[in-house]
């Protein structure tokens, strides 16, 4: 079954709740009942917390709602001392998670694997993480059979969705001195911890990156501003939650260099830059919120960016019916059979995939499913034309965004301006290059304007 839309037709917000700083308003009714088959949704649950799902598993990441409990609108609590037992807030989990098959830990900072223990043991969830991870889930008496431990390397099958474990590194705090700043916060969490913890407890234990692969899309997901470049390179995630406080102005052209590995997601989405709850964020953290956004643009200006609100689910539409660059398909040629448009002849392909480009064979403005030439003369054959190039663009992968070049063909050079008014619709900026001729004949006679064009997979 085709499923055409993209992200280039937009990306649906199903649900406007708006969190509450003190997180204490109920979650809607799970967005999970209402999706499509090859629709994902991504609800933010504050700092590098996630909840991902395609409808079936529910898969959380780093999940961190206890940051909530801090700010009170009488101002915030005082912040939790490294000797302070750190207890995870019940209350706000239980009014925000309802159901959990997996957890995912990128690392065991108390802001990334505090909360897990207890969701686990609440829901039955099976946490995944290094040892860390793991030991900082048995004080909270999780059994071993919900502890998956890995080490970075592992691309590990689940059925309804696969995980590839990716090694990684830890933000650069203090200015680069992350390893020697005394704070207690790398090592390794032994076995035998026994909740309540301290937050000195929650050592890192290795940061991890995972690529999850669900329903159809895959995604990135980070949990640190931080990445080992050659790890990410020829990962090819639709979506990426890139770690993106400004921590990541450590690194040398942090957004740059790993969107340029990524090839180009065709969704960024920010994570871990939500000043830790703080339901008024600063000044800095303001701009530097739209720092990165422009890093974003400048490095890979084909994605589109959705700055995560809490608690809102963000619905990622089906990706196409030929996956972007993804694995030998890439290579290789493939015939597209786009829905409702036949070749004249069974001489042609409708389009044709090679690698990374796409080439739509010269189209008319045939009515979808028939082989008849729309009513309405040029302005209206034009339209249908490229909307039927649209749909074959769709159809191998590509977007009306990413054609290079076009050739279009009238059967009188007077149409020309006719056919313009129309066709810049479709290409508003930056149209690509073209060529126009005037021809004597067209194969189906009762068409004026023919159209072909070819296009690059943006980001590949
Ligand atoms: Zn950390």
């Amino acid at each position: 079954m085709y499923r055409r839309a993209t992200m280039a037709l937009g990306v649906l917000l199903a649900c406007t709740l708006s969190a509450q700083a003190d997180g204490q308003q109920s979650r809607p009714a799970p967005a999970a009942a209402t999706l499509m088959s090859g629709e994902v949704s991504l609800t933010y649950l504050g700092n590098a917390g996630w909840e991902i799902t395609d409808g079936g598993k529910v898969i959380l990441v780093d999940p961190f709602l206890t940051q909530f409990a801090r700010w009170r609108p009488s101002g915030p609590a005082p912040e939790i001392g490294p000797n302070d037992f750190y207890p995870a807030d019940t209350a706000l989990i239980n009014a925000h998670v309802q159901r959990a098959d997996y957890i995912v830990i990128t690392h065991g900072h108390s802001d990334h694997a505090l909360d897990a223990g207890y969701i686990s043991r609440r829901t039955g969830a099976v946490i995944i993480g290094h040892e860390t991870a793991a030991n900082l889930a048995r004080a909270y008496d999780v059994p071993d059979s919900s502890l998956i431990t890995v080490i970075g390397g592992e691309d590990y099958e689940f059925g309804d969705f696969s995980l590839r474990v990716i090694p990684g590194i830890h933000s650069a705090l203090d200015k680069k001195h992350y390893y020697n700043n005394t704070r207690g916060l790398v090592g390794t969490a032994p076995r035998g911890l026994r909740a309540p913890l301290r937050r000195k407890d929650y050592v890192e234990g290795g940061s991890l990156a995972y690529l999850l692969r669900i329903g159809g899309h895959e995604v990135l997901i980070m949990g640190s501003m931080n990445y080992i470049e050659r790890e990410m390179e020829g990962l090819r995630p639709d979506i990426a939650l890139v770690g993106s406080n400004s921590q990541r102005l450590e690194i040398r052209d942090f957004t740059g260099r790993l969107l340029r590995a990524l090839g180009g997601p065709a969704l960024v989405i920010p994570t871990h830059a939500d000043a830790y709850g703080n339901p008024n964020p600063s000044a800095a953290d303001l701009a530097d919120r739209e720092r990165f956004r422009q890093e974003v643009a400048a490095a890979s200006p084909a994605s589109r960016f959705i700055r995560p609100n809490w608690f809102e689910p963000i619905v990622v539409p089906a990706r196409s019916s030929v996956a972007p660059s993804a694995g030998p398909r890439a290579s290789g040629r493939q015939a597209v059979d786009p829905p409702g448009i036949a070749p004249l002849v069974p001489a042609y392909s409708v389009a044709i995939r090679s690698g990374d480009r796409v080439f739509v064979s010269g189209m008319t403005g045939i009515k979808p499913g028939t082989q008849d030439i729309v009513d309405g003369g040029v302005p209206a054959q034009t339209r249908q034309t490229l909307e039927n190039i649209r749909t074959a663009l769709l159809a191998g992968g590509a977007t009306m965004a990413d054609v290079d070049e076009c050739t279009v063909f009238l059967t009188d050079m007077a149409d020309y301006a006719a056919m313009n008014s129309v066709y810049i619709e479709f290409f508003p900026v930056d149209p690509p290059a073209r060529a126009t001729l005037a021809v004597t004949a067209l194969p189906r006679p009762a068409a004026r304007v023919e159209i072909k064009c070819s296009a690059r997979i943006r980001g590949s």
